[in-house]
């Protein structure tokens, strides 16, 4: 039988690197806001049952009437405030589907979290990644990359270039087990000084899982279309895309 799938959808940074006026969640793509096509995908998707939404606390208002009743996304359940880092939004969203306020509990799924800023989804990267989920527990969607890659060290000079062959980009959604995901961040929110003190800066979800609960995390065939929209040159290649 299916398992309940959850997506969280953040939406909550405040994209600095876009320079723009107006947040980069919101900006036009196609004549849509930037989240609606990811948003869309999940509305239509036979694998995601119900979705967090993820916004800034002063942007809930303008979502839930602009977008989510504007556009009719019935799977949305909620709109809940992030936080000041990304790992501080995905662990509102959690604390939400840990509580049960929501429509349908989701106690034994799966959660996919997904950058609000990917309007390149697709259901087939969804249906990979639920299969992957069933077998690994958590894994995340990514690309092997194209470019040689190489470590610098302190002083600027190349001092590793790791066989690229095993080298992947990873994008979202990144998926788990609902308990899984919820201890690995509680395990977080407890460590979170001592890893800061030490200079880690924790920049998506596998990590908090390869970290506090020691379990390989699957890599996933996403798309090289599944691009994170960060900076203007980027809402070119989208508008590429669509076109
Ligand atoms: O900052 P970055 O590009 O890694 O953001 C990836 C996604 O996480 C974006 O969709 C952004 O809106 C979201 N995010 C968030 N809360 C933050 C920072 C980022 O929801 N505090």
């Amino acid at each position: 039988m299916k398992k309940r799938c959850t997506a969280v959808l953040l939406a909550a940074g405040s994209g600095s690197r876009m320079k723009s006026d107006i947040a980069k969640q919101y900006m036009l793509l196609g004549g849509k806001p930037l989240i609606w096509y990811a948003l869309h995908v999940i509305e239509e998707s036979s694998v995601i049952d119900d979705c967090v939404l993820v916004t800034g606390a002063e942007d809930i208002s303008y979502v839930q009437e602009e977008i989510v009743e504007r556009y009719g996304f019935h799977k949305v359940d909620t709109i809940v405030a992030g936080g000041k880092e990304r790992y501080d939004s995905v662990y509102q969203a959690l604390k939400v589907i840990e509580s049960g306020e929501m429509r349908v509990r989701n106690r034994d799924g799966y959660v996919f979290i997904h950058d609000g800023a990917r309007p390149f989804l697709t259901e087939d990267i969804l249906r990979r990644d639920y299969e992957a989920v069933k077998t690994f527990r958590a894994c995340v969607t990514g690309m092997p990359v194209k470019d040689t890659i190489k470590l610098a060290g302190q002083d600027g000079c190349a001092v590793q270039t790791p066989d690229r062959n095993f080298v992947w980009q990873i994008q979202t959604p990144q998926v788990f087990e609902t308990a899984l995901i919820i201890e690995a961040y509680k395990k977080l929110t407890k460590e979170k000084e001592r890893w800061q003190a030490e200079g880690m800066s924790i920049t998506d979800d596998a990590m908090v899982v390869e970290n506090f609960m020691f379990l390989p995390v699957k890599l996933v065939q996403g798309s090289y279309q599944n691009i994170k929209i960060t900076t203007p040159e980027d809402l070119v290649i989208a508008e590429a895309f669509l076109a």
